[in-house]
């Protein structure tokens, strides 16, 4: 396999791509896409990678294969649209199958991330060649590392991912989606994965389904992505979700076969893909992302009504909830807060000055909206609380007469294990106070959260969530971990007591 341009030398600029409040927002870790049917594969991985980069922005990689070229691949810091869209690179990466990955390393990583920490990984075996692309995050990563290095294994990057391909690697399975069986089969924690042969296309969930991943139709040919918004700039047809724990083998004669390897488990989807990750024009468990966050608006304003004169979402993932909390309150919905969407690129070398004014770069007050209002402002979250007090500032400036805030989520007080990026639990907001004691730390007129009952009502689920058996994974909120989360707690973090 080679990779024939390769990327540039110079060191990447990742405050170009981040965020200036990084930090304090949960932030999903991967997408994943893959294609296996259609002429000039890459080209389709790549409107579904730059479709899914809300999942991840520090880099991207593609795998292709064609069977006079072989394998292709080539991986690039930065924005899809930045790499993959140039035909010079393109046509390097021919064939009818391929697959892709978008990264956000975690912010401890920053200036660290390196080329070979980007996705898909390829390894070679006795039968052929194999890439992989991973959605999630294994929670016993750092325990089959040890395993494998001892054994002698040589590991290519830091990423916990790689332990797939070694594993597979010292499977005895004769054929590679049993030897990806068999590696899967050792891994902890949340697993999406969409992988490849010289003929297959593979897809898998782990058992709890914790991470996405959909099928799509797309001419003769099938498609995985990690959502269903990525189907649609292809012109791919939903055909279903991957089921958890189930393996999917694609292949252009055969079209779907699907096994179920793994022990079945009561599924346990991540609630927060409803309440931020996804992008609002997703579809999850047959419910749209958008109608979703709405009706979180209205769980919200049904629990924690509050008279005001204007509700603004903080844009863009509290734009949904903020129009439902303002449809079941009666109170008048507006853009009190625009954003600016160029934010980004923008400061290509962001000088300390620009990186101080914070949030200002990418959020401004209409003031001619606020001046003299009572302001509900509807947001999606609060992590470490930094921005949500700095918009705070922003709406008071602005001439707000009172300021108070609904949050779409629970109180976030424990990190996430599973393929989000977290702060350390000691940096969460929620983790040392009380909601009255971020109310007054925030000094903001009220702070309500939604209750995780109503977070589960407005998922669909009628009678709120089942204590003893919860629907969902709400490890963030509730400190309940359906994966132990073996690496974190031999390092010493300290699981919640049991009631
Ligand atoms: S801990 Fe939170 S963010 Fe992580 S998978 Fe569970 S619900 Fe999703």
């Amino acid at each position: 396999m080679s990779d024939p341009i390769f990327p540039p030398a110079h060191p990447f600029d990742f405050d170009a791509v981040r965020d200036p409040d990084d930090g304090d927002k949960l932030k999903e870790e991967c997408g994943i896409f893959g294609v296996v049917g259609v002429t000039d594969a890459a080209n389709f991985v790549a409107l579904g990678l730059h479709a899914l980069q809300h999942r991840g922005q520090e880099a991207g990689g593609i795998v292709s294969h064609h069977p006079d070229h072989g394998f292709n691949s080539a991986r690039r810091f930065g924005y899809v649209r930045d790499n993959f869209t140039r035909a010079s690179l393109m046509e390097t990466l021919p064939g009818q199958l391929a697959i892709g990955h978008v990264r956000y390393s975690t912010a401890g990583s920053k200036g660290q991330t390196q080329i070979r920490d980007v996705q898909p990984f390829f390894g070679e075996f006795s039968m052929g060649g194999a890439a992989i692309a991973h959605n999630g995050n294994i929670t016993n990563a750092e325990a089959l590392r040890r395993e494998l290095i001892e054994r002698g294994s040589i590991f290519q990057s830091s990423s916990d991912s790689e332990c797939i391909i070694h594993l597979m690697a010292r499977s005895l399975q004769r054929d590679i989606p049993a030897r990806m069986e068999d590696a899967l089969r050792r891994v902890e924690g949340a697993f999406s994965v969409v992988a490849m042969t010289r003929t297959k296309l593979i897809g898998v969930r782990d058992p709890l389904g914790v991470r996405p991943l959909v099928l799509g139709k797309v001419g003769d040919g099938w498609c995985l992505s990690s959502e269903t918004c990525a189907l649609d700039i292809i012109g791919a047809e939903f055909v279903r979700e991957i089921e958890p724990g189930e393996m999917v083998v694609i292949t252009a004669e055969k079209g779907v076969e699907s096994s179920r390897p793994f022990r079945p488990a009561k599924p346990r989807f991540c609630i927060f893909e409803h309440v931020y990750f996804s992008r609002p024009d997703s579809i999850i468990g047959g419910r749209s992302v958008y109608e979703t966050r709405r009706q979180i608006g209205v769980e919200l304003a049904r629990e924690a009504p509050v008279d005001a004169d204007l509700v603004c979402p903080v844009p863009d993932s509290g734009t949904p909830a903020a129009i439902g909390f303002a449809h079941e309150s009666g109170i008048p919905y507006g853009m009190g807060i625009v954003r600016n969407q160029y934010m980004g690129r923008t400061f290509i070398e962001p000088t300390e000055q620009i990186r101080n004014m914070g949030v200002r770069l990418k959020l401004n007050v209409n003031r001619a909206l606020i001046k003299g209002k009572r302001v509900i402002l509807v947001d999606d979250s609060v992590v470490r609380g930094t921005t949500s007090r700095k918009i705070k500032e922003m709406i008071l400036d602005a001439g707000a007469a009172e300021v108070h805030f609904r949050i779409a989520s629970p109180p976030t007080a424990w990190p996430c294990f599973y393929g989000v990026d977290t702060p350390q639990r000691e940096k969460l907001l929620a983790a040392t106070m009380s909601e009255d004691e971020m109310c007054a730390h925030l000094g903001v007129d009220s702070l309500k959260f939604i209750s995780l009952d109503g977070l589960y009502r407005a998922v669909g689920e009628a009678e709120g969530r089942d204590t003893k058996c919860p629907q969902y994974c709400d490890a963030c909120f509730s400190g309940e971990y359906p994966v132990e989360p073996a690496d974190m707690i031999e390092k010493g973090f300290q699981m919640k007591a049991a009631e």
